[in-house]
C-alpha cells in the first residue's frame, strides 16, 4: 500500500528557494523592464528565494552587488540596458568578485553576445520569454550543483 510519503505532491516539495541550512538564497535582479523584474520577482519569490535587491541598469547593478557583498548569491543579468549594458555589468562584478554567479536573461537572437558572456564568466543564460520551469531548472542547477 502506498502512503502519503511515498507519493509527494508538488506542494510537499522543498521549495528550491531554499539552502541546505534553511535560509534563502539572496538574488539580485538587474533589468531595466519593470515588467521582467517582475517576473523575475514572482518565479523567485514563489519558490522561497529572497530578492535582497533590484537594479534597473547595469550600473546600478554594480553599485548594488558591492552593497549587498557578501550576502548575496545570484545575480540575473538583462543585456540590453541603459546606462551600461548587462556585459559591461558582469565584468565589472566579476572584477570585484571572480565568484559571483551571474545568469544572464536574453533577449531571441543574441547567441553571440550569450556565448560572450558565458566566456566571461556569467555562469548560465535565460532566454525571454521567461518560463517560469526553466529560469528555475537553470537556476537550481547552477546554485546546487
Ligand atoms: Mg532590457
Amino acid at each position: 500500500m502506498l502512503v502519503k510519503s511515498d507519493v509527494p505532491g508538488i506542494n510537499d516539495k522543498e521549495p528550491e528557494g531554499l539552502k541546505e541550512d534553511g535560509t534563502a538564497y539572496r538574488v539580485l535582479i538587474v533589468d531595466d523592464s519593470m515588467f521582467i523584474a517582475k517576473q523575475l520577482g514572482q518565479i523567485f519569490t514563489s519558490e522561497g528565494f529572497e530578492v535582497a535587491g533590484t537594479a534597473a541598469d547595469g550600473a546600478q547593478g554594480v553599485e548594488r552587488y558591492k552593497e549587498m557583498y557578501p550576502h548575496i548569491d545570484l545575480v540575473t543579468m538583462d543585456i540590453t540596458m541603459p546606462v551600461m549594458d548587462g556585459v559591461s555589468a558582469l565584468e565589472k562584478i566579476l572584477e570585484f568578485d571572480k565568484n559571483a554567479v551571474v545568469i544572464m536573461v536574453s533577449a531571441l537572437g543574441k547567441e553571440d553576445v550569450v556565448k560572450k558572456s558565458l566566456l566571461m564568466g556569467a555562469k548560465s543564460y535565460i532566454v525571454k520569454p521567461l518560463d517560469r520551469k526553466k529560469v528555475l531548472e537553470r537556476v537550481v542547477s547552477i546554485l546546487k550543483r
